[in-house]
């Protein structure tokens, strides 16, 4: 099978199965060769990796996988591109396809059984309708993953990657920057696409830390503290905790804050009464929920 990676091979895929493009699926297929070996030269594939590449497509990115990894776990949505991707992948004896919806997938029991547990690599041009619960999913399960390389687009990974003051700056940067350190890779023009997407998109490589660089006691109170702030990022932090600050405790207890406490906090961390979320580092939101 030769590489579906150009506008022509992708055309006559299409053509030969009579397949219709999905919007709902976020759809957009690879068609540039180029592009592809930069995506597996920046997740830095070794014959050691095992693999997921969520949304396979027709193949195209799976037969450069297949090629320099391992082991490679397709799961694709999309009940019609499973014969197609039966006959493009069919030369690969280390791929594997999967018919379903990579957010109910349990990818602890998959990694259990593909890898013996041991920390695996994602790898995927995203459908970009499930970016964030894609890529929050695979933190907050603490699936095991070294790396997480993938194409979302261009003004999320934007997101991802910045830090305080800045506009783009909110709950998906913090939750990120905790569990990974991003790096975005490189830029990716709509016409690298079948069908064109209507936006920019990046390459972005979040790289798994060990130990998250802010500590914590409480993992989910503090991003609970973070979704409150950012939800009304126009209001102080006093007023939106106070107002928004809906966290469940371990035993089911819903624990609101008063304002005194916020600011009695902020006082202690030597911040202004009237900061907003927008201005407080992943170290200050940690203290911050600490002191709580
Ligand atoms: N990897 C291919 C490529 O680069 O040409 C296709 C990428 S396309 C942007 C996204 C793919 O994800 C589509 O094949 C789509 O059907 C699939 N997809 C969408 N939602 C999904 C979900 N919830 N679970 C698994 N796959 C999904």
């Amino acid at each position: 099978m030769a590489y579906l990676g150009t506008p022509t091979a992708t055309a006559q895929v299409i053509k030969k199965y009579g397949f219709s493009f999905q919007k709902k699926f976020g759809q957009n297929f690879l068609i540039d060769a180029n592009i592809l070996e930069k995506i597996i030269a920046s997740a830095e594939i070794t014959k050691e990796d095992c693999v997921i590449e969520i949304g396979p497509g027709i193949g195209t990115m799976t037969q450069y996988l297949a090629e320099n990894a391992r082991e490679v776990v397709a799961v694709e949505i999309d009940k019609n591109l499973i014969p197609i991707l039966e006959e493009t992948l069919k030369e690969y004896e280390n791929v594997s396809i999967l018919n379903e919806d990579i957010l109910k997938v349990d990818l602890n029991r998959l990694v259990k059984e593909k890898n013996d547990g041991r920390p695996i690599k994602v790898v995927a041009n995203l459908p970009y309708y499930i970016t964030t619960p894609i890529i929050m999913g695979l933190f907050e399960s603490h699936v095991p993953l070294s790396s997480i390389t993938i194409m979302v687009q261009k003004e999320v990974a934007d997101r991802m990657q910045v830090g305080p003051g800045t506009k783009d700056y909110g709950a998906l940067s913090l939750a990120v920057q905790y569990y990974a350190k991003p790096e975005i890779m490189l830029n990716v023009a709509p016409a690298c696409f079948m069908p064109r997407p209507n936006v920019g998109s990046a390459v972005i490589r979040l790289t798994r830390f060990e130990e998250p660089p802010a500590k914590t006691q409480d993992e989910r109170k503090m991003f609970s503290i973070i979704r409150a702030a950012f939800n009304q990022r126009r209001k102080t932090l006093a007023n939106a905790l106070t107002n928004g600050l809906a966290y469940t405790n371990e035993e089911g207890k819903v624990i609101h804050v008063s304002r005194k406490e916020v600011c009695e906090a902020l006082e202690k961390m030597g911040l202004s009464q009237t900061i907003r979320g927008e201005a407080l580092s992943l170290e200050q939101f940690a203290r911050l929920s600490d002191l709580l």
